[in-house]
């Protein structure tokens, strides 16, 4: 097999730079790759406050890298429980680490070499064939490479070239989120949610609250934020206006914080103050920023064609039920590097034994995601 540059060292492009590029360029350079990452923003890409709740291919990748430990990788949450309408719980214990979108970006870009790490270079297309894929860039430039990995998200450009008629589907509801810094929390809100992985169920929704690291990471008590995440119902046809921010933009995939309309933010605290029990009513109320995110659903019927591959959100978007997004991306590049290393010589057959386990992964997620989120939102489904 011909592979382009360095014979023996196969070049890889990996289009995005966010989660799953940074773990799948971390994968490929360790088994031995040329590796650049091609990121389209141009700046640090920003957290918006999203927490994450950690799984095993996540943190064995931080521990892998020396970038963190079960002290440092987030804040542990070591009681579940779930809020009567008077916002009586039950605490019963029950040990998770939850850490930040923030906190990740931080550490696996720290560890990947800057010198490979393009900013503001976005992927416009490729081209593929036999010895591998020409891709172009949204500057004019071309690049040659073995192996071209799509880590470009639920928008990704390199997903629509293989596949144009694969699109995600809105759900039938949204996440509203935000968070708090714990030090504008309050005692009060702090005895209810600090430690505590924390839900209220009710009709057709329901709502839940755990701690992050602070917003560089921070993870001593004083310096977390309390992360909340409600589910809610919207026709489609009401989501056009929801997701148009206060500069007039229609977004289809985030309206991020500062960006959700006053007048929706306050509708939405009202049905907070009659709906949900009363520390969550306010939680929400506390939170300056809270932003809106649709619930999408994905799924490719291939991850590797030719040359070319899919990671993460590029390929399969599950519902953020399954707590599984991020670690499937960790998953996919871990499972990616380690069939590198396997074939180093025969990029194909690396492709070919890779693909089968994760598109299964993918499709198992995709159907559990569902199931868990249309028994809440919609039951007579
Ligand atoms: C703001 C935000 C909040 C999230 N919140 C959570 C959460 O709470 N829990 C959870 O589990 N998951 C969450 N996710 C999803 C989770 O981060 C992803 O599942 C994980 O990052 C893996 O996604 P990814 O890297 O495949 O895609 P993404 O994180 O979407 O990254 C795609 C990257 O590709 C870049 N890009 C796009 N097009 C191009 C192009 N043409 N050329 C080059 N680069 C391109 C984008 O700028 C971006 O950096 C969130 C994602 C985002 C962006």
């Amino acid at each position: 097999m011909s592979q382009a540059n360095q014979p023996g060292r196969p070049k890889v492009i990996v289009a995005g730079g966010s989660l799953g590029g940074l773990a799948a360029g971390l994968e490929l350079l360790a088994a031995g790759c040329d590796v650049s990452v091609f990121e389209r923003s141009a700046r640090v890409l920003d957290d918006r406050g999203a927490g994450i709740v950690m799984q095993a291919e996540t943190m064995h990748l931080l521990r892998k890298y020396k970038l963190a430990d079960e002290h440092t990788a987030g804040v542990w949450s070591r009681f579940r429980q779930y809020l009567d309408q008077t916002g009586h719980g039950n605490p019963a214990p029950s040990q998770q680490l939850m850490t930040s979108w923030g906190l990740l970006y931080g550490k696996l870009r720290s560890a990947f070499p800057a010198e490979r790490y393009h900013e503001g270079r976005a992927v416009a297309g490729f081209e593929s064939d036999a010895g591998g894929v020409t891709v172009t860039t949204a500057d004019g430039g071309t690049e040659r490479a073995d192996l071209l990995v799509g880590a470009d998200g639920s928008r990704s450009v390199i997903r629509q070239r293989l596949f144009p008629d694969v699109k995600p589907t809105y759900s039938g509801y949204v996440a509203w989120r935000g968070v708090v810094p714990e030090a504008a929390a309050g005692a009060d809100l702090l005895r209810v949610f600090a430690g505590r992985f924390t839900f209220f169920q009710m009709e057709r929704s329901h709502i839940l609250c755990y701690l992050i690291p602070g917003p560089g990471g921070e993870v001593a008590e004083g310096q977390r934020r309390l992360n909340w995440v409600w589910y809610w119902n919207v026709p489609a046809a009401d989501l056009p206006a929801l997701m148009t921010g206060r500069d007039g933009r229609e977004r289809d995939f985030s309206v991020p914080p500062g960006q959700a309309r006053p007048e929706l933010v306050e509708a939405q605290r009202e049905i907070a103050r009659t709906r949900l029990a009363p520390p969550f009513a306010a939680l929400v109320e506390a939170t300056a920023e809270p932003f809106v995110q649709p619930i999408l659903d994905l799924a490719v019927p291939r991850m590797a064609v030719g040359r070319v591959c899919l990671v993460g959100d590029a390929a399969f978007i599950p519902r953020p039920h399954t707590a599984a997004s991020t670690s499937k991306a960790a998953g996919n590049a871990i499972a990616l590097g380690e069939a590198v290393a396997a074939h180093p010589a025969d990029l194909d057959a690396a492709l070919r034994a890779w693909e089968p386990e994760q598109l299964g992964i993918g499709r198992d997620l995709a159907r559990h995601g569902k199931m868990l989120g249309d028994r809440s939102q919609f039951p007579e489904r």
